[in-house]
């Protein structure tokens, strides 16, 4: 009994062993995968990452000019970020923000990509070594 009023009051004054999140949030680690983002003056709208992404998050319009990713279907793998042949995707390292509601990250592009500039990417993905090429990422 006397041992564990002197852990309570050892507790009672010592400094807490967790942070009171969100008050107090935890700097991002160097690297790590937070929240996506896409640079659109960048992107030319050639739907690899689309294609490659596991959990399918990421949708392409073309005609709408838009992509978008769905923060709460995403894995965080990094899959997108590594065979976009324009490397206009990046993960910040600040995690995504708790929610009440689940919404999508849309971005639109001002004005659309040259016609051959897709082609080219379609046609021949960039993929760059850090890929494992005999994985099958479909
Ligand atoms: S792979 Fe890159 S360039 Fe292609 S649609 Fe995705 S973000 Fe845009
Ligand atoms: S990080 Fe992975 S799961 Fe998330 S959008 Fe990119 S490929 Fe899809």
């Amino acid at each position: 009994m006397p041992g564990m009023i002197k852990n309570v009051l050892k507790n009672f004054i010592s400094k807490s062993a967790t942070r009171p999140y969100p008050i107090e949030v935890r700097p991002g680690f160097k690297d790590a995968r937070g929240e996506l983002t896409n640079q659109m003056s960048k992107c030319t709208l050639c739907t690899l990452c689309a294609k490659k992404c596991p959990t399918q998050c990421i949708t392409v319009l073309r005609k709408e000019l838009t992509w978008e990713v769905d923060p709460f279907t995403c894995v965080y793998c990094g899959i997108c970020v590594d065979v976009c042949p324009q490397n206009c995707l990046s993960h910040s390292t600040e995690h995504k923000k708790p929610a009440r509601t689940k919404t999508k990250l849309i971005l639109k592009q001002e004005k659309p990509p040259a016609p051959e500039e897709i082609i080219k990417t379609d046609e021949k993905p960039v993929v760059p070594e850090k890929i494992d090429p005999g994985h099958d990422y479909h």
